[in-house]
């Protein structure tokens, strides 16, 4: 549906913390949150001042994330550079594999 060959990467993962965990270990701040579909880390966004859900992906290779905003549904492939308009929300729809069923549709 998308042409984005990494959807078998996503798990079942519980985000690493409640905010961005590198942020919170230096003390900065953010503006908003991203979590990696492949392990849970929650990264801070572009719009940041440390950028480090991009960071996470250069890290890690981990391509997949979504908005840690429940309001939000949308999800981003960092090596295909592909938008994704609507992602099940973490938690509100239950477990992270329905997410992946949802994406293979
Ligand atoms: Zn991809
Ligand atoms: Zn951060
Ligand atoms: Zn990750």
């Amino acid at each position: 549906m998308t042409g984005c060959p990494h959807f078998d990467q996503i798990r079942d993962v519980t985000p690493s913390a409640n905010g961005c965990e590198d942020c919170l270990k230096i003390g900065d701040t953010w503006n908003e949150l991203r979590v990696c579909l492949s392990c849970g880390h929650v990264g801070c966004c572009d719009d940041s001042n440390n950028q480090h859900a991009t960071k996470h992906f250069e890290q890690t290779g981990h391509p997949l994330i979504m908005s840690f905003d429940r309001r939000e549904h949308w999800g981003w492939c960092y090596a295909d550079k592909l938008y994704f308009e609507r992602m099940p929300a973490l938690s509100r729809r239950g477990p992270w594999s329905f997410m992946a069923r949802w994406l293979r549709r």
